[in-house]
């Protein structure tokens, strides 16, 4: 999809009628099943039935291993993370300790030091700990599991708060083993800034990113968010340049979701202020455009990356998926999601912890591994699956690979998608030829919409919990 996206021009009131005949709200397909599908009172039967057959986990697997850490010391009032708001420090103290606790029931449970060759510090905000409590953290994990730092393919990332850390706090964790900082920038103009409670100075995260970069950090991604109060084409415009100037390896411009009835924090958020369908698409435009200027790649929905970033590889050579971190190179791994909320996928199932933090602790105090819900994965859902990331990744299926690998034509397998495909083409969102299902550059704007032809628990439409399309 790289190659189409550099002068993708578009006439906003064309695009807006368009999305407007289509359901506005959509998964982002971090997963298939989403999150959403997933079943309450999934617990440890459901998992040892999925990960004991024969084909579940592997238990020689190489891991990808997400930790939430849910504490903030600030509320930013478009958040829609789970997330715990304190200054209390002892909180943190106390969760580290139940933490551990987690680590070993599943050390106990997966057997063996399995490989780690990606490894996720989320939050909240991981840096609400101190350089001295994460590099034990890390330890602690080390003890449980065999953290790969000498794979040169190893990921090892901190999502970090600008306001929580200094320069010096980003050469420790770098010694600490952080090779990719994923920093919280979301916007620089301080009128916005102001207007969703999170005000953070350019100048220290530019500052930050050199002292990563001095520490030795090879990757940096930027979190930028599009449709937030007060924003304008010309502030962020502005935005874009500051970031370009920072040269981030990697960028993930987030496209804000308003959903106050869900999330309480923005609550606090004028409606009014918010940009328009038309805005956001104006937004969206002016990013792509100056990115793609600029020398980025755009990977995918909300993701860019430097040429000659991983993630581009993987989609030039098709390895590219996605996973609860948005874009992945390591598809290979397994995902162990520990932590109070955390979703993992491990061999036949996707699961999620506890989202309440007294009922996780009492969970893990009672030596129980904290699910609270999750799907065991069947064998139509692998093969919509596979469908669902090939148009998140690479915008196209090939349904000739597709006939050989399950034995039917792609045709025969999703009669029900075959009349929303056929509007779609007649919208120019999509082209479907005898070898493949592409989606076309207009037909980006409603990515998910296409990929939700093929989700069979979506049907024509998607609940309210999910974010817009557009
Ligand atoms: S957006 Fe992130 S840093 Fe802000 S309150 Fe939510 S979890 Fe905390």
């Amino acid at each position: 999809m790289s190659q189409v996206t550099s002068r993708m021009q578009f006439d906003s009131t064309e695009i807006r009628e368009l999305v407007s005949r289509y359901p506005s709200m959509g998964p982002r397909y971090t997963s298939y099943p989403t999150a959403v599908d997933f079943v309450d009172g999934f617990g440890e039967a459901d998992l040892a039935r999925s990960l004991d057959q024969p084909d579940g986990a592997d238990p020689a697997g190489d891991l990808s291993i997400y930790l939430h850490l849910p504490f903030c010391q600030h509320l930013c009032f478009y958040c829609g993370c789970n997330k715990v708001l304190t200054r209390n420090r002892e909180r943190g103290i106390e969760y580290l300790d139940v933490l551990y606790r987690e680590m070993d029931l599943w050390r106990a449970r997966l057997g063996g030091a399995r490989r780690v060759r990606q490894f996720h510090l989320g939050g909240g905000t991981p840096t609400f700990f101190d350089s001295g409590q994460i590099r034990s953290l890390v330890e602690q994990v080390g003890r449980r599991f065999s953290l790969d730092h000498d794979d040169p393919d190893h990921d090892f990332s901190i999502e970090i708060d600008p306001r929580t850390v200094d320069t010096a706090d980003v050469g420790a964790l770098a010694d600490i083993g952080f090779n990719r900082f994923s920093i919280g920038v979301q916007d620089f103009d301080p009128d916005v800034q102001k207007a969703v409670h999170r005000v953070q100075d350019a100048g220290h995260i530019a500052a930050l990113v050199a002292g990563a970069r001095s520490a030795g950090v090879r990757s940096i991604n930027f979190d930028l968010i599009y449709g937030l109060p007060l924003q304008t084409v010309g502030s962020f415009r502005r935005t874009i340049e500051q970031v370009i100037e920072c040269l981030p390896d990697r960028l993930s411009i987030y496209q804000y979701a308003h959903l106050p009835e869900r999330f309480a924090p923005q609550r606090r958020i004028d409606a009014a202020t918010l940009p328009s369908v038309e805005d956001r698409l104006a937004l969206q435009q002016l990013t792509i455009d100056m990115l793609s200027e600029a020398g980025y790649v755009h990977i995918g929905m909300d993701h860019f990356a430097l040429p000659n970033d991983p993630l581009v590889k993987a989609l030039d050579d098709g390895s590219l998926r996605r996973s609860f971190q948005g874009y992945t190179t390591h598809s290979d791994c397994e995902l162990l999601g520990m932590g109070v909320s955390a979703i993992g996928e491990l061999g036949d199932c996707l699961y999620q912890n506890r989202k309440d933090l007294p009922a996780y602790y009492a969970a893990v105090n009672a030596g129980h591994l904290p699910l609270e819900r999750g799907i065991a994965i069947s064998k139509d859902d692998r093969v919509r699956r596979a469908v669902i990331m090939d148009i998140m990744c690479h915008g196209k299926v090939d349904k000739v690979a597709f006939a050989a690998a399950h034995g039917m034509t792609f045709e025969a397998a999703f009669p029900e998608a075959r009349e929303g495909l056929t509007r779609m083409a007649e919208d120019g969102l999509v082209e479907s030829g005898e070898r493949l299902l592409s989606v076309t550059p207009r037909g980006r704007f409603l990515v998910r919409n296409v990929a939700m032809l093929f989700d069979r628990y979506r049907g024509t439409d998607a609940p309210a919990r999910f974010s817009r399309t557009v």
